[in-house]
């Protein structure tokens, strides 16, 4: 896999007064570019089930074989550098039905409510992690859908109205880092990754995926007290191991959205974010 590149243009919100005139610059600018350059989106909705009842059989063990199965010894070596104790935090968390608490499409994790989580993220001592699962990229995506690049280009008319491209654009180009997520593995060793360059900050993540992923590998978050909030993604969404499976390999006909309510908390929280004082 090739290496990230980001950060790469200067974020729009930059050339901006104030965060509402930079959010009303970039709607405008999206919806003309919808009218003269559509994007494919999603033909035939159908609400799907988060997980087929089938695959929510056995759910914990499938995720660990999977996570042991696939893991290139990068994930488990950190999970072993403090054995006792991630071992205990696992043995609570699969102690409990559930790994998350839920608030509509925000699953916390380590978090009682989502304003906990906000108010975490106004400090000066948190590193913040904004993934989006390649899922929901454009298909008309420049730089690819199964890659860990976004070019998020201002000249560019699929970007101007991409979601994730809107994101990265608002968000501060300190304590936070955009990750374009690929795969699971991935994504857990970019935070791992940031552990390791933050020793002296928490690091806590906001981070796009399906509601499989996010109930499959929270018991391995929680583990290793990673805190964050996973926010479901909806439409074309792998709801059942094969097409997850399928999905890590890059094999993902179908688009995922976050839906537009969700969307807007997620801005919220980069707004959140971008407002504090040592925030650029
Ligand atoms: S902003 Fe969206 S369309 Fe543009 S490169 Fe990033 S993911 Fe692709």
């Amino acid at each position: 896999m090739k290496p990230n590149r980001n950060p790469l243009p200067v974020r729009m919100w930059n050339r901006h007064n104030s965060w509402n005139e930079a959010e009303t610059a970039w709607d405008q600018r999206a919806r003309k570019l919808r009218n003269s350059f559509p994007l494919k989106g999603i033909r035939h909705w159908r609400t799907l089930p988060g997980i087929r009842p089938s695959t929510r059989k056995n759910l914990r063990w499938k995720a660990l074989r999977y996570l042991l199965e696939n893991d290139e010894n990068k994930v488990m070596s950190y999970f072993w550098c403090k054995p006792l104790l991630h071992i205990g935090k696992m043995i609570r968390s699969y102690w409990s039905s559930r790994s998350y608490t839920r608030d509509n499409d925000f699953f916390l994790y380590g978090f009682s409510s989502a304003e906990a989580f906000t108010r975490r993220i106004e400090h000066a001592d948190t590193f913040l992690i904004i993934g989006f699962s390649y899922c929901h990229k454009p298909f008309e995506c420049p730089s690819g859908r199964f890659t860990d690049d976004c070019a998020h280009d201002d000249e560019n008319p699929v970007c101007g109205q991409c979601f994730i491209g809107k994101c990265v654009h608002a968000m501060p180009e300190k304590r936070c880092r955009p990750v374009f997520i690929t795969t699971v593995h991935y994504i857990a060793e970019k935070i791992i990754e940031a552990i390791h360059a933050h020793p002296n900050k928490e690091v806590v993540f906001l981070i796009t995926a399906c509601e499989l992923t996010l109930e499959m590998f929270g018991d391995w978050g929680n583990s290793i007290a990673l805190r964050g909030i996973g926010v479901r993604l909806d439409g074309q969404i792998c709801n059942t191991m094969k097409a997850f499976e399928a999905s890590e390999r890059g094999i993902k006909p179908g688009l995922a959205v976050v839906l537009p309510k969700t969307q807007q908390r997620m801005l919220d929280a980069i707004a959140v974010r971008r407002h504090h004082k040592t925030a650029s």
